[in-house]
């Protein structure tokens, strides 16, 4: 595995209509932990993007005609042959996406699964017969909406790409994929090899890689396109807005799953030990970077010391460092920006008051896990998405005062709360402005059969079983007339 991971892929091009297209540019791909280079990717052009829609749009009629459950073996083979080469995504993940070996298994073994339930969607009713006031056979019909834009971003490049198109190849949709610039292999040209090798026909599953430079004017075409009918996006919120804004102008359609700053709150009846453990998972699984990551602790006053005490004692054993050694559980944050980015936050909390508990050193693209006390509303970090391995913990006296605290963010994708009382801890979670709840667990979960998504500025739109069909589908409603329809006699 370890000679595995040092492995480079080889890159032919973009993934256009079943084939590898060179393209005209490359820019550089680098591995976060040594900021070395991992692969030279086609820096695709809006040319390159009109392409690949003009092979998509051309094979939607025919995908969308197949049987329903020869979509459904395609998408069982994609399982099959991803799951034959899982060792090959975990190497991607570790090297270009900088996670730890443990993360990247973790996705390697979830990805599967978003392809087999997106093959179970095949098997759904695809509407509902409805009364009609005239004897007609009325129908609500979904039907697939043709080409739609995928656009993923670096962080589970894995999951995240696949949850992005998975169920709208299920619905008879084709698909021209963006990966990020940072994962443009894991989360991009490695699903081409896959879906290729599944024997997916050609302009069904199409993919153009291309570097920040260049991603403003790829990404505009990907939903300004007439040819476009939907967009599929998950990442920051700033990019999240523009786009949903842009496909309001277009009116197409768009599930944009964005940023959180999620809070998780221990109730002074909880299991500490457990509530400890939890913690330092949400707080630090890959580096924080997951939009879920628990970014506030929000401590009853009662337990502070208790909780604070076991809390702290987990997170110091958190290795950080270059993730070719698997020990390092704490990998590289994953680039410099974001590295530089983290660290000012830092920097600005502390600035103004904070006390760092635990952590606070950053050296090249590394973050120590950070543990902050002592914030306030005047810190940059209190107001914006961290994504890194920092976490800030607050002492509270009610119910009522965490969860003003939970929801005092623009965001509201996840929360969290811990009690052995299960009723009180339910009745919190129901009150939290968030998309998802969990009590006794912290804040990142996810399974390919649940509404995922959040409210507020954390998206629109869900992924993940039947909801994701409400985004990939248009809703017709369709009449069959057996004589009982009247008309005023004049006419
Ligand atoms: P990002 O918004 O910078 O990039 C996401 C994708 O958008 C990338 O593919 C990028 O190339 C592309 N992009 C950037 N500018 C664009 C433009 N002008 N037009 C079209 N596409 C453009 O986000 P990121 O840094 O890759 O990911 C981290 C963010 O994603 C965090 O905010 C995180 O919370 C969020 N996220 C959300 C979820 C969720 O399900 N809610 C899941 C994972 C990550």
């Amino acid at each position: 595995m370890l000679d595995q991971m040092k492995a480079r892929p080889t890159i032919r091009g973009n993934y256009i209509d079943g084939a590898w297209v060179p393209a005209a540019r490359s820019f550089d791909d680098l591995n976060p932990s040594d900021n070395s280079l991992y692969a030279h990717m086609p820096d695709g052009s809006v040319e390159d993007v009109r392409r690949a829609i003009a092979a998509a749009k051309k094979a939607f009629p025919a995908w969308a005609a197949q049987p329903f459950h020869h979509r459904a073996a395609a998408l069982h083979r994609i399982a099959e042959v991803w799951e034959k080469r899982k060792d090959d995504f975990v190497a991607a993940a570790v090297a270009e996406g900088g996670g730890w070996l443990g993360k990247g298994m973790f996705e390697a073994g979830y990805v599967g699964e978003v392809f087999r339930s997106a093959a179970a969607l095949c098997y759904q009713n695809t509407g509902e017969v409805l009364p009609s006031e005239h004897g007609k056979l009325m129908m609500a019909q979904r039907v697939p909406m043709g080409v739609v834009s995928v656009i993923s971003p670096w962080n589970m490049p894995g999951i995240l790409t696949s949850r992005g198109f998975a169920a709208a190849l299920a619905a008879g949709n084709t698909v021209v994929l963006k990966p990020s610039e940072d994962t443009p292999y894991a989360g991009g040209l490695y699903f081409a090899e896959i879906l290729d090798e599944a024997g997916v026909p050609p302009g069904v599953f199409n993919v153009v890689t291309c570097s920040r430079e260049s991603v403003s004017e790829v990404g505009d075409e990907m939903i300004e396109n007439p040819d476009v009918k939907a967009v599929s996006f998950t990442g920051s919120t700033a990019v999240g807005r523009h786009i949903a804004a842009k496909c309001g102008a277009h009116l197409k359609k768009a599930c944009v799953e964005l940023g959180g700053k999620d809070s998780m709150i221990v109730l002074e009846d909880a299991d500490l030990d457990a509530a400890a453990r939890a913690a330092n998972f949400g707080s630090f699984m890959h580096q924080g970077q997951v939009c879920m990551s628990t970014e506030k602790l929000l401590i009853h006053e009662g337990v502070w010391d208790d909780f604070m005490g076991r809390f702290l004692d987990r997170a110091r054993k958190l290795k950080t460092g270059p993730t070719d050694d698997k020990d390092n559980v704490i990998g590289p944050l994953v680039n410099t920006r974001q590295a530089i980015r983290v660290k000012a936050l830092i920097d600005d909390a502390v600035g103004k008051g904070a006390r760092v508990e635990l952590g606070g050193h950053a050296w090249d693209n590394f973050v120590e896990p950070t543990v902050l006390t002592h914030v306030d509303r005047s810190m940059d970090i209190w107001h914006d998405e961290t994504f890194g391995p920092v976490v800030v913990a607050l002492p509270f006296r009610t119910d009522d005062e965490a969860i003003a605290l939970n929801n005092d963010t623009e965001y509201g994708l996840t929360g969290a709360v811990w009690s052995r009382d299960e009723q009180r801890a339910l009745g919190i979670a129901q009150r939290l402005e968030t998309g998802i709840a969990h009590v006794n667990c912290q804040n990142i979960n996810d399974e390919p059969h649940v509404p995922f998504g959040g409210v507020k500025a954390s998206g629109i739109g869900r992924y993940g079983g039947r909801w994701s069909l409400d985004a990939f589908t248009e809703l017709r409603w369709i009449t069959l007339d057996r004589g009982g329809r009247h008309f005023p006699p004049v006419f």
